[in-house]
């Protein structure tokens, strides 16, 4: 059983196209030769062409920031999958906490893009987290599954490398509070067990399950050295060079 280590950064609602290509590179050049592990960015739509040239040479993976369900139409504000197909992408996030809370996305509508992102062929990135007092309500695990659950409805997955989790406790996203590790690894080890119920044992086995909640260069060694961590999806870290740069190479 492997699952190659996968270290995403999400840069929100930040830089220029001139500002994305220079961060772009020095991602780029700082991933080449890894074979052991993955690392995908995600700029902003109007930067993903762009950023998508910038890194054609090197191992890089590029997404979008959350994907529609429908391929064209009248979906003002959307991105269908095959435009992020088009501008470079190969994976999608999806659910982020800012989708979930700020603009009001359903687990209902967070499933139709999971769906339609797998679909049209990309990776959907399902996030998923509780909020800090769903967390001091003792409601932890019974948020995460029905996250889990109602995100991945109808959804069937023969190929372990084309769904990603991420567990992303909205009270440590953007706060400098990130889960201990062994917060982390025990949520992780509940969401394999989710999953595993979903899935034959040996693709759900191979799922790769990412971390996300301030990251940074200081904390990725011992959340990566977590049995079922299997990446990170960094925010904040993302956007300064040298620290995403030292996440990247989390020993
Ligand atoms: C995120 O945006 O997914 C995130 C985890 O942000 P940060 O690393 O800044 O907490």
């Amino acid at each position: 059983m492997s699952r190659t280590p996968l270290i995403a950064g999400n840069w929100k609602m930040h830089t220029t196209i001139d500002e994305a290509v220079t961060l772009a590179e020095a991602v780029a050049e700082a991933s080449q030769g890894l074979s052991d592990r993955q690392v995908m960015i995600a700029p902003p739509f109007t930067a993903l062409s762009a950023v998508a040239k910038a890194v054609a040479a090197s191992p890089v993976l590029i997404a979008g920031q959350n994907v529609c369900w429908e391929e064209k139409g009248a979906f003002t504000g959307e991105v269908a999958p095959s435009m992020l197909k088009d501008a470079g992408c190969t994976m999608a996030i999806i659910g982020h906490s800012e989708r979930r809370h700020i603009f009001g996305e359903s687990d209902a509508m967070i499933n139709k893009r999971v769906l339609g992102a797998q679909g049209a062929g990309l990776i959907p990135i399902l996030c998923i987290g509780e909020t800090l007092a769903e967390r001091e309500a003792e409601k932890t695990f019974t948020v995460l599954e029905e996250q889990t659950r109602k995100g991945l409805a109808e959804v069937t997955i023969t190929d372990p490398a084309k769904l990603v989790i991420a567990y992303e406790p909205v009270w440590a996203i953007g706060t400098g509070k990130t889960a201990s590790k062994e917060q982390a690894q025990e949520v992780h080890a509940f969401l394999r067990k989710i999953i595993t119920d979903l899935y034959e044992k040996n693709i759900a086995s191979q799922i790769r399950i990412l971390y996300g909640g301030s990251v940074n260069s200081d904390n990725v060694d011992a959340l990566m050295a977590q049995q079922d961590v299997d990446g990170a999806l960094v925010g904040g870290a993302a956007l300064k060079p040298e620290a995403f740069i030292r996440i990247i190479r989390f020993q």
